[in-house]
């Protein structure tokens, strides 16, 4: 099989080079985000590799068709950034719906605990010999209520960690999980009760800006708001009012609406034209990081097995399990 794989970094190959060669795949490593002006370097493959900045929209699906590629390999759990319908008998589309939940959770718990306790501060001022405590009083996480949207393994995997911290749970999922000890309620009755909402739904025509004026207006005042899920769960103006007005108390986010042509790329030369990420930067409180809840060694090595997986089940004819679609994700 002979796969072109787009975005790629060096911490891409450390994986897929050798365990490609094993596989007898052939892969072109290409650095190049998947866009509408790349999709032509698709020609002559059976495959595309692409992670969740790059995007398939329903006329790159008809170049891809056109060209012959067979599937679209996806290097991440979600799939938001591929037109699905389009692709429809055209093309296979496989992803990697688990590779490592408690990488998303435990940077989610990092998170918090940053903005909670201002260690990403104590860091700065202690290395200038500024040992002054002044601005980094934080809360007890113990017996506070935390707020878990979406209870899927990521989700899951929050609510051990967040258990462990002596939290009560909170969680708002449409479909509940009976097996799971913990007490589901409206979206609303969450975010009035919790003191730390976490996002851990997919982003879906129903979850687009679930974290709106609206539910921040109903969400306790010095509320902590976590987003390791998609940056179009939360709509940024209304959380930069928020901050504005004092209601958060921190606010952690790993993405963010516009992150796609920043995030993974170091912009530190250039002009940043997006005013509101540039105005998430000035609050004290808020702690935003580049897409990497995923970025540990154990989740980057289960991608590039699953992936592949993936690609052998395609070319020998194997069940497709992780197939988008036919695989039960919502
Ligand atoms: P999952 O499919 O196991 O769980 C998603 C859960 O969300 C399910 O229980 C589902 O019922 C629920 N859900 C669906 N619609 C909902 C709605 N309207 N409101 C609330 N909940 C809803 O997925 P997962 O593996 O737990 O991943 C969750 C998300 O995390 C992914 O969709 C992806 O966007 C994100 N993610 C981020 C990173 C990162 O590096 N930051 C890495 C992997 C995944």
């Amino acid at each position: 099989m002979k796969i072109a794989f787009y975005g790629t970094k060096p911490y891409d190959k450390i994986w897929f080079e050798p365990m490609g060669k094993d596989y007898g795949f052939d892969i072109h490593f290409i650095e190049l985000p998947c866009n509408e002006d790349t999709i032509f370097l698709a020609n002559g493959y059976d495959a595309i590799c692409i992670f969740v900045n790059d995007y398939v929209n329903a006329a790159m699906i008809d170049k891809l068709y056109d060209m012959k590629v067979k599937a679209i390999l996806l290097r991440s759990a979600g799939f938001n950034n591929v037109d699905i319908k389009a692709a429809e008998n055209k093309l296979v589309i496989l992803r990697v719906p688990s590779y490592s939940p408690e990488a998303v959770a435990e940077f989610a718990m990092a998170l918090l605990l940053t903005v909670n306790r201002f260690t990403h501060r104590a860091y700065n001022r202690t290395r200038e010999f500024n040992m002054s405590l002044n601005g980094l009083m934080g809360t007890d996480l113990n017996q506070k209520v935390a707020g878990i949207i979406g209870t899927g393994k990521i989700g899951q995997a929050m609510i051990r960690i967040c258990k462990g911290f002596g939290m009560q749970i909170l969680a708002y999922d449409p479909y509940p999980n009976k097996e799971l000890d913990v007490k589901y309620v409206s979206i609303d009755e969450l975010v009035k009760k919790a003191d730390v909402i976490s996002l851990h739904c997919p982003l879906t025509p129903e979850t687009e800006h679930i974290i709106n004026k609206d539910t921040i207006t109903l969400m306790k005042q010095g509320v902590y708001l976590i987003n390791t899920s998609r940056g179009r769960l939360i709509d940024t103006e209304a959380v930069i009012d928020g901050l504005r007005e004092g209601k958060f108390g921190g606010v952690g986010l790993d993405v963010y609406e516009e992150e796609e042509g920043l995030f993974f790329e170091d912009r530190s030369n250039d002009i940043i034209t997006d005013d509101n990420l540039a105005r998430l930067m000035t609050f004290p409180n808020v702690l935003v990081t580049s897409h990497m809840g995923f970025f540990t060694q154990e989740a980057m090595q289960a991608i590039a097995i699953e992936t592949l997986e993936n690609a052998y089940a395609l070319e020998n004819g194997l069940p497709l399990v992780n197939q988008v679609g036919t695989d039960g994700a919502h």
